[in-house]
């Protein structure tokens, strides 16, 4: 036997990006930009975020009968996932982000869900045994929070981990977050299930107190640049980043999700598995794109090594 699967479960989209000064403004027109096509979409950053970490992974997801989809699902298979519980929709297109990334590396980003909006409690039967003998099980928040919810009740009754991370942001109910073994939401998607604006350490902690005791058993806050503020019952600390000339910071989320996954899954404390995560999630804000940005294990390994304990 082989080490046991990483299981991600959620959407994959064609990412649109153009490159301008500033973000427009509603109303405004900005010219200018270069434009750039790369596959996208939180559940297929993580998964391929994962796999160059070296994970063994499975993606669970829904896309379109159409070119997008090939495209994507050729993506997948060049970097090792699995992708027999990719379902293809006749009847509905595969999912679609246009995205403005700023000279400053801030973005802005629309997406049309097609084929993800479908992806249904079905899909997660068919793949139940592959999440009942997953190491860990990942999912976001851009499919159905029904089909989110069905995939973390059989990963959870055959106690696999469970990761939540909560993007794009909007509230939970504690029904689900009792269900999450780690919730890693940004300082956005925290303020949104919090109500509290994180802006320094004492925020995050706080923040982070009142998710686990809505049920998360450990909550990673993942701060940018300032790296990811970490609590669960032995106690809670800020894991400083890496320090990085910031690019393009799209999916440096779902590049530390899919990072924290792999160090998880080989057995790795959760300090070391966020320090790895971190390390992961620095490189790709150094590159443009989302999966294009998901940096090697021999990068990740490189980066740790060139600078062991701190982050300068
Ligand atoms: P999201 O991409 O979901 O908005 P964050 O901005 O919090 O999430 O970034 C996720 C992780 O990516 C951070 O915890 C950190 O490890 C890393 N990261 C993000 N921005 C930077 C940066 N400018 N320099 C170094 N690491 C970064």
């Amino acid at each position: 036997m082989g080490k046991k699967a990483i299981v991600v479960i959620g959407s994959s989209n064609t990412d649109m990006i153009i490159r301008v000064e500033r973000i427009p403004l509603a109303g405004e027109t900005i010219l200018g930009g270069k434009f750039h096509i790369a596959a996208g979409g939180k559940g297929a950053n993580q998964a391929v975020g994962a796999a160059r970490a070296g994970g063994r992974v499975t993606f669970v997801a829904r896309v379109g009968k159409d070119s997008f989809g090939d495209q994507a699902i050729a993506g997948f298979r060049r970097d090792g996932i699995d992708v027999r519980c990719i379902a293809r929709d006749a009847s509905a297109a595969s999912g679609v982000a246009l995205i403005c990334v700023a000279r400053d590396g801030q973005n802005s980003i629309a997406v049309a869900s097609g084929a993800n909006a479908a992806l249904s409690s079905a899909d997660v039967r068919r793949a139940a045994s592959t999440i009942r003998s997953a190491a860990i099980l990942v999912a976001q928040l851009e499919t159905p929070l029904a089909t989110v919810r069905a995939a973390a009740l059989v990963a959870v009754k055959a106690g696999v981990p469970f990761i939540l991370n909560p993007a794009p942001a909007r509230t939970l109910p504690s029904s689900l977050l009792k269900l999450v073994s780690i919730l890693t939401p940004n300082e956005t998607e925290a303020q949104m299930l919090t109500g509290i604006p994180v802006t320094d350490e004492r925020a995050a902690a706080r923040a982070a107190q009142i998710l686990r005791g809505r049920g998360a058993r450990t909550v990673i806050l993942t701060l940018g640049a300032r790296g990811a503020f970490l609590a669960d019952a032995g106690g809670q600390q800020l894991v400083p980043g890496f320090k990085v000339k910031p690019v393009d910071t799209t999916a440096a989320g779902d590049i530390f999700n899919g990072a924290l996954a792999v160090a998880l899954a080989e057995g790795r404390v959760l300090l070391d598995a966020v320090r790895f995560a971190n390390a992961a999630a620095a490189l790709s804000v150094t590159r443009l794109g989302a999966q294009p940005s998901a940096p090697m294990r021999a990068a990740i390994e490189r980066l740790m090594r060139a600078r062991p304990s701190s982050h300068q």
